[in-house]
């Protein structure tokens, strides 16, 4: 094929084979936050560019190296959405719906885009389902968010592979005392330090904790630590967030590294991670970032959220096989008609027991064929049984029904019991 009818590196078809375990991981997150009492919310996939620079951070990774940035048709400068919190404050603020203190528990799906290099669990285009809270500010609403996961993940048998790492980064006031000490521990070993850490020392300090370089690890085991900077009220909060994690039984990690790779987090943040995945280990990741609003132009509003990558979860789930069996058999029942006549009918029956089984999958062969060429289409369809109209049930009103797993023996059932009949045998979703 010739390369301009290739996809974009990095961005992929999610195949008609691989849709039912995301539509059955979407379906499953989106129960759990219904019956949590979070409401979903929908923003467009491209913003203005200034809007990324202005929450996410000038000097973050993503706003200097992995936009995607184009000037439109009247020489706006527009970004492909990198995440989806900034838009999701943009939206509220825009709206009015977090204006006098009003609680908001929103979620959020669909497509990020990074210029990233392309490999297992990190692509150009990839999927998130986040989440974002708005004027609560108590370690409570943060438990709640980690507790959710942690249902998730026990819902979709995962849990023993994913671990919980906790950080608390505490107010802009704490953290500015702690970037100075880190500023003035790093500068004296500034010759250990590799050249990304080198220039981050003077950009954006923090995300040095953040290096994969050994040699600069080494200089961090020294290195003064957020812990010991906190003040008095982040404290009380990330202790108040421990007491309810310790209450449900989530056990955890304290990584005093963990800083996240964006600008506005402050007081908790926290990362599952798991080692199923090679280097991109980490699944969900999120935390607090109470200056956030404000920074963008809003009245002082707190806020709380997560994001999970649904490719890496897709892929755990794969990895770990916990692919749940109801999802690989997407037909119930086939029917197969021989015959002009047989095919008219079979068409009004199907709609009659559509009429009264509505969750019933049932698929009606198209495009004729013999008896053995349908009979086969039947069984690749992965039904449990096939229908059968021909010239004798035709007769006599019947249709045959046949167990195409051998579960029984063939039968012939009256047209009008045929719907009480399947009610019986096939279990509906
Ligand atoms: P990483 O350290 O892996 O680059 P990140 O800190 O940049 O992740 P976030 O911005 O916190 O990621 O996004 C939340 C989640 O979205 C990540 O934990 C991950 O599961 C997923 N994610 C982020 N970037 C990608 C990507 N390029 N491809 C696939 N999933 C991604
Ligand atoms: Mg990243």
């Amino acid at each position: 094929m010739s390369k301009s009818l290739q996809a974009i590196r990095g961005m992929n078809d999610i195949l008609p084979e691989q849709t039912p375990l995301w539509r059955y991981f979407e379906g499953t997150v989106a129960r759990l936050l219904d019956n949590y009492g979070y409401k979903q919310i929908r923003m467009p996939i491209v913003e203005f560019t200034e809007l990324f620079k202005r929450s996410i951070g000038e000097v973050t990774d993503i706003v200097e190296k992995e936009m995607y940035t184009f000037e439109d048709r009247n020489g706006d400068s527009l970004t492909l959405r990198p995440e989806g919190t900034a838009a999701c404050v943009r939206a509220v603020l825009e709206h009015g719906i977090t204006g006098g203190g009003q609680v908001q528990k929103l979620w959020y799906i669909g497509p990020m885009f990074r210029h990233e290099r392309p490999q297992k669990g990190r692509y150009r285009q990839f999927h998130q389902i986040g989440l974002e809270v708005f004027n609560l500010d108590g370690p409570d609403i943060d438990a709640e968010l980690i507790t959710m996961t942690w249902r998730l993940w026990g819902e979709l048998g995962i849990r023993d592979a994913v671990k919980l790492e906790l950080n608390s980064l505490g107010t802009s006031e704490s953290r500015g005392r702690y970037r100075e000490a880190l500023v003035e521990y790093l500068s004296a070993h500034h010759d250990k330090l590799d050249e990304d850490s080198q220039r981050r020392l003077k950009t954006n300090p923090l995300r040095v904790l953040d290096t994969k370089n050994a040699d600069t690890q080494a200089v961090l085991v020294d290195a003064p630590k957020m812990a010991d900077y906190l003040d008095d009220e982040s404290r009380a909060h990330f202790e108040g967030l421990k007491a309810r994690l310790d209450a449900v039984g989530i056990p955890y990690v304290l990584n005093p590294k963990l800083v996240r790779g964006l600008d506005y987090y402050s007081k908790t943040v926290f990362e599952w991670v798991t080692d199923k995945l090679g280097a991109q280990g980490t699944v969900c990741a999120g935390g607090r970032y109470d200056g956030l609003v404000e920074q963008m132009g809003g009245k002082p509003t707190t806020g709380v959220g997560f994001a999970m990558g649904i490719e890496r979860l897709v892929l755990m789930l794969e990895t770990l096989e916990q692919i749940p069996e109801e999802i690989s058999r997407q037909v119930d029942v086939y029917l197969c008609a021989f015959g002009e006549e047989a095919e008219l009918a079979g068409l009004a029956l199907a709609e009659r027991v559509r009429d009264q089984l509505p969750n019933l999958r049932l698929q009606v062969n198209a495009g004729a064929g013999s008896f053995k060429s349908q009979f086969k289409k039947a069984d690749k369809s992965g039904a449990l049984y096939a229908l059968i109209l021909g010239d004798d049930e035709m007769a006599q009103q019947l249709v045959g029904f046949k167990p195409l797993r051998g579960q029984g023996e063939q039968q012939s059932i009256a047209w009008d019991a045929l719907a009480a009949h399947l009610a019986t045998c096939v279990v509906q979703g």
